[in-house]
């Protein structure tokens, strides 16, 4: 079957003598896996270098017995000049490509995770505050892959957080400082830090965009929401030490 979509570029490879592996995340049918062949003998066979994190348009023959399938045509469409003139804005994005290759199954649609990946390469060009980006992008993830934490109650005694919890990875979510808690990980989370997560659960990229991210604040969420991370995915990710 010959498919077309648009897709952005996780991560490639070289493949044998002239050919390249490459690992899209893609609008239409979610992560897939191609072979372009040829690419590194003719550079004019494809328009697009397959650079990581640029947005192509492909089409590919898809087999059916194998998720390695063939590219067929790669044109460039969105190639993010300005992400790749700093080192710290072209890492986030890095780092948001290694995320979603560890979370996201293979040939899986999520047209929610693909609009968020390509709001979040939009937005590294134009904000000048990268981490708060890269937080944003953490929340929203976790909550489209369903590892969102539990932040509305205890998790014990279900009742309201008000004021300061603590924050339990291992049971995913908060438990209210009455509560007893094994948990000797659990961090204590501000009002302002919780509230901010919720903020972005429950509204779109451009109106979490709009919240302001104090030192302190960024401070809690880097902590939180990487350890979270680290827990679910089962290790850490190569690209997450360059992360502010
Ligand atoms: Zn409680």
């Amino acid at each position: 079957m010959i498919l077309q979509t648009e897709a952005i570029v996780l991560k490639t490879m070289d493949f044998r003598e002239t050919s390249r592996i490459a690992t899209f995340f893609t609008k239409d049918y979610g992560k897939v896996k191609g072979v372009l062949k040829g690419i590194r003998k003719d550079h004019k066979k494809f328009g697009s270098n397959v650079d990581k994190f640029s947005v192509n348009d492909i089409v590919y023959y898809q087999y059916r017995n194998s998720d390695l399938h063939l590219i067929s045509q790669c044109d460039l469409r969105n190639y993010f000049f300005p992400i790749r003139q700093d080192l710290k804005k072209s890492l986030a994005a890095s780092y948001m490509l290694e995320l979603v290759n560890s979370i996201m199954p293979t040939e899986e649609e999520n047209r929610d995770v693909y609009q968020l990946m390509a709001e979040y390469l939009q937005s590294l060009g134009e904000v000048a505050d990268t981490d708060k980006l890269v937080y944003i992008f953490q929340i929203k993830i976790l909550a489209l892959s369903g590892f969102q934490p539990h932040l509305d109650s205890c998790l014990k005694c279900h009742k309201k957080i008000v004021g300061r919890a603590k924050f339990s990875t291992q049971l995913g979510g908060l438990v209210c400082l009455e509560c007893p808690l094994s948990d000797h990980a659990a961090t204590i989370l501000s009002p302002g830090t919780v509230a901010s997560i919720l903020h972005v659960e429950k509204n779109d990229w451009s109106n979490s965009l709009r919240l302001t991210f104090s030192a302190s604040l960024k401070k809690e969420l880097k902590y939180v929401l990487n350890n979270f991370l680290i827990f679910h995915l089962g290790r850490k990710l190569k690209s997450e030490k360059y992360l502010g």
